[in-house]
């Protein structure tokens, strides 16, 4: 290994996500390939290839910046959606190469507007409303105003689609909200249909809501975490699994992050470990010290907390996580050395660190521990 540390993404792992995603949601609903926090720490311009190798083109992002590097990787040969922001220096940009981008607010829609008449192009928009999230979204007293705007630039409005998303689907306390939310899309969906504009499609799902509730799939799924193979929560998982015979997890991990060791040392029992005193050995002990630490995304809360695996065992990290690098206790592994393989998420002979391990010794999120992931660490796709 010439860096501290590769990523690896499984194709065929994605592959099988993909598969499973088609087959529940059918023909009829678009699955969009949901991208930002460069691409949930897999690595956008990586997995993007490899998530069109496998047949998806189309792709969902934060920002502009990550719509950009998807056209430099695919070109015109995908769908690009804009969820957040479009500054209202890249509208330009953005309108000529035919990214969609949802509009949320006046300002915006304003902008799209005087942006497509200066290209004499239109602009492929997605109305995001309010439904009970209270982030962003056109709130219903400005509906009718929206609608009228749309139907005056019809020459420079493409109005693609109507959109929400929901406040926590993935969490069963939040079931009345979300329920609600659910009810306010359709009454604003028909508010549109009673003033003669429909959307060509309209969405709202993300991974959760496409589970916890299937009448949210509607034409198109806005799908992250489960595409990685991760799912949203424990709640979704269970829910899921109630509905099959088969109780297995129909799901696969792309992502395996592995490091080498970089130094073996001897300490004694009563010594410190690391900075400070917040570990001592209680024997003699044999430490490992592996070149990962919290700048490259490992979570200093996993200091005398966080699991490696190291000839195929679990050894836990003992002192704190430093910046660029962690020690961890490898007393009882015979002939652990210099450049042996330390798999920090993924798959070792038979024992695996999962991504949601991680919230049990820490209180990330798998979103979280994901995205926090260096893009300095190179990433290669694995068959
Ligand atoms: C991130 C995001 C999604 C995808 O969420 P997952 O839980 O990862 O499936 C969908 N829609 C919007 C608006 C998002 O921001």
């Amino acid at each position: 290994m010439h860096t501290n540390s590769i990523i690896e993404l499984n194709r065929s792992a994605y592959q099988n996500n993909i598969d499973f995603i088609k087959k529940i949601f059918g023909k009829k609903v678009t699955f969009s390939s949901v991208v930002k926090g460069n691409a949930y720490g897999h690595g956008v311009v990586e997995f993007v290839s490899m998530a069109f190798d496998c047949g998806v083109n189309h792709f969902s992002v934060f920002d502009v910046q990550e719509a950009k590097e998807i056209k430099k990787t695919l070109q015109d040969q995908a769908t690009i959606l804009v969820m957040g922001l479009v500054q209202d220096e890249d509208m330009e940009w953005v309108i000529k190469n035919n990214v969609e981008f949802f509009v949320f607010d006046k300002s915006r829609l304003k902008e799209a507007v005087k942006t497509a008449k200066k290209l004499a192009l239109k602009a492929i928009i997605h109305i995001e409303v309010e439904t009970g999230m209270n982030r962003t979204g056109f709130d219903r007293n400005e509906i009718n105003r929206v609608i009228s705007t749309i139907k005056k630039e019809t020459n420079y409005i493409n109005f693609k689609g109507l959109c929400t998303h929901y406040a926590g689907a993935e969490s069963i306390s939040n079931h009345y909200r979300v329920d609600k939310q659910i009810h306010n899309f359709e009454e604003i969906y028909q508010q549109f249909c009673k003033n003669n504009l429909k959307p060509e499609i309209r969405h709202s799902a993300c991974s959760a809501a496409s589970i916890m509730y299937s009448q949210t799939r509607m034409d198109l799924v806005r799908i992250g975490i489960m595409q990685y193979g991760l799912w949203p929560s424990p709640a979704v998982f269970v829910t899921y699994l109630h509905s099959k015979k088969n109780k297995i997890d129909p799901l696969q991990r792309v992502i395996s992050w592995k490091s080498s060791i970089m130094s073996i040392k001897n300490v004694n029992t009563g010594d410190f470990i690391g900075y400070g005193t917040s570990f001592m050995a209680k024997r003699k002990m044999t430490i490992a010290t592996v070149p990962i630490g919290y700048s490259h995304g490992y979570s200093r809360s996993l200091s005398n907390q966080g699991r490696v695996l190291i000839h195929g065992q679990r050894c836990v990290v003992i002192g704190s996580v430093n910046m660029n690098m962690m020690t961890v206790d490898v007393t009882d592994i015979n002939l652990a050395k210099k450049h042996d393989e330390v798999v920090l998420i993924g798959t070792q002979d038979q024992l695996s660190v999962t991504v949601a391990s991680f919230s049990d010794f820490s209180n990330q999120l798998n979103y979280e521990l994901l995205t926090r992931i260096s893009t300095a660490i190179p990433r290669k796709i694995i068959e």
